[in-house]
């Protein structure tokens, strides 16, 4: 252990997950912390986001990414909670060891409580296997707003964008509003796959037509990109020949979702969700391995960055009473419950719940519903229901449920009656 610098929770990303986390673990008495950030500065991706619409939920108001990120990094600054920049974590062990590469050279740390919140990263070109040259002017939504927001570059001139999530949409707007000409988005799917707001404010109020069920099936272009073949796409989701036309255009934003990042989290042994694509947890937050923790988007894709912060703090309250009293004995959870769910619904978080705390259970549904319940059963006995008017995948559902009404056996189901 020599050489190992002792600390009671590293929190390894500067995001709101990372920052709310901090905020409250040290409201919760627990001041020995550390955040460990790879950017310069602190406040993950809502940097980068300058358009408004944060904070609505958590502080029932609207502000921009850098505002929302603000309000934490001011706490943190007036705590004087401990944060390095410029620092990438290169390795968590399942004992809470972790290594960091920074400008001052490979920093250690032996942590009671490791706190995961190194958010997502954005699926590329590559995943979707497009056919075609490779020239300049393909990028991801990610990728294009941090150019224009962070460096100030104009990207292109004539831009289409392939799928309709939240970013694409966005960049749909501020690309629009800087003089670049949107013609139009595709998306394979035969619903958007972002938010219905985002739909009406960053497409519909600016003319930007959405093509559904199309994609790209060919890129034009050596040097820099000319044009982009589109299809249309049958039920399967295959290109129907004889569809195709090409766009014309010298940019191709590529907004075709989201994945955790998860290569700290396999390396420390964290058992990952095939369908949420981020960590298994239990209902306060914690892995398989005891005494690490994920909250934010590397442990499920989130739409809203309240959801994102609220989860953290959550995440906090647990891994504080981790570090004050179950460290000692690498205490982990006995969840009992096993969280199941029908075809309907994609995932949930948590998956496992110890039948002890009450907790917030988050999901998403498969395709857009209309007038459904969403019913948690266990052992044959309705525990809650939620009626909704519209389900839609794009819209994290999230519904908290009291331990009191669990049995202490037997699986909870999560199912959705339409
Ligand atoms: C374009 C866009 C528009 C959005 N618009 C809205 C909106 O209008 N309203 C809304 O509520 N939400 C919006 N969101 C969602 C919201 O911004 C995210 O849900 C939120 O930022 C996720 O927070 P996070 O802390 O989990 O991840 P992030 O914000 O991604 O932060 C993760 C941090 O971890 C750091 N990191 C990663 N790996 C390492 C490592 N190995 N070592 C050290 N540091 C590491 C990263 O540098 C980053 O700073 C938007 C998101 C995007 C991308």
């Amino acid at each position: 252990m020599k050489g190992l610098k002792p600390v009671d929770v590293i929190i390894i990303g500067g995001g709101p997950a990372g920052l709310a986390a901090a905020v409250e673990l040290y409201r919760q008495g627990i001041t020995d912390i550390c955040i460990l950030e790879r950017e310069h500065h602190l406040g993950g991706i809502l940097r980068q986001c300058i358009h408004d619409g944060f904070g609505l939920t958590r502080f029932q108001e609207t502000l921009s990414g850098p505002e929302y990120a603000q309000r934490f990094i001011d706490q943190v600054e007036e705590w004087g909670i401990s944060y390095v920049t410029d620092t990438t974590v290169i390795e968590v062990t399942a004992d809470k060891i972790v290594y960091a590469s920074s400008r001052k050279g490979l920093l250690e740390y032996k942590a009671k409580a490791v706190i995961l919140a190194m958010g997502c990263r954005e699926r590329t070109r590559g995943a979707l296997s497009i056919p075609g040259e490779r020239p300049s002017g393909v990028m991801t939504a990610g990728v294009a707003q941090s150019y224009m927001n962070l460096q100030n570059k104009l990207i292109g001139k004539e831009a289409v964008i392939l799928g309709s999530g939240d970013i694409g949409m966005i960049m749909a707007r501020r690309m629009t509003l800087e003089g670049i000409r949107v013609k139009a988005v595709f998306e394979i799917q035969p619903y958007a796959s972002g938010l219905p707001r985002n739909v009406e404010q960053c497409l519909n109020d600016y003319g930007i037509p959405l093509y559904l069920s199309h994609t790209v099936t060919d890129i034009i272009g050596r040097e820099r990109l000319e044009g982009v073949m589109v299809s249309e796409v049958d039920g399967q989701m295959k290109p129907i020949p004889g569809t195709e036309k090409t766009w014309s255009c010298d940019t191709l934003i590529l907004s075709v979702g989201l994945i955790p990042e998860n290569e700290l989290s396999l390396g420390a042994g964290v058992i990952l969700d095939d369908r949420s694509r981020g960590p298994i947890v239990d209902d306060s937050y914690q892995t398989n391995v005891p005494g690490i923790f994920a909250a934010g988007n590397v442990l499920q894709v989130h739409d809203l960055v309240d959801f994102v912060s609220m989860e953290a703090e959550s995440l906090a309250k647990a891994a504080a009473e981790y570090v004050r009293i179950k460290e000692k004995e690498n205490y982990s959870e006995s969840c009992i419950l096993e969280v199941k769910t029908d075809e309907n619904i994609t995932h949930t978080i948590p998956q496992k719940i110890s039948g002890a705390r009450d907790f917030k259970l988050s999901m998403r549904v498969r395709r857009p519903l209309k007038d459904c319940a969403v019913e948690l059963v266990q052992n044959g006995r309705l525990i809650q229901s939620k009626k909704m008017k519209k389900a839609l995948p794009a819209e994290m559902i999230q519904i908290q449920v009291k331990s009191s009404l669990l049995d202490k056996k037997g699986a909870l189901e999560v199912r959705v009656i339409c």
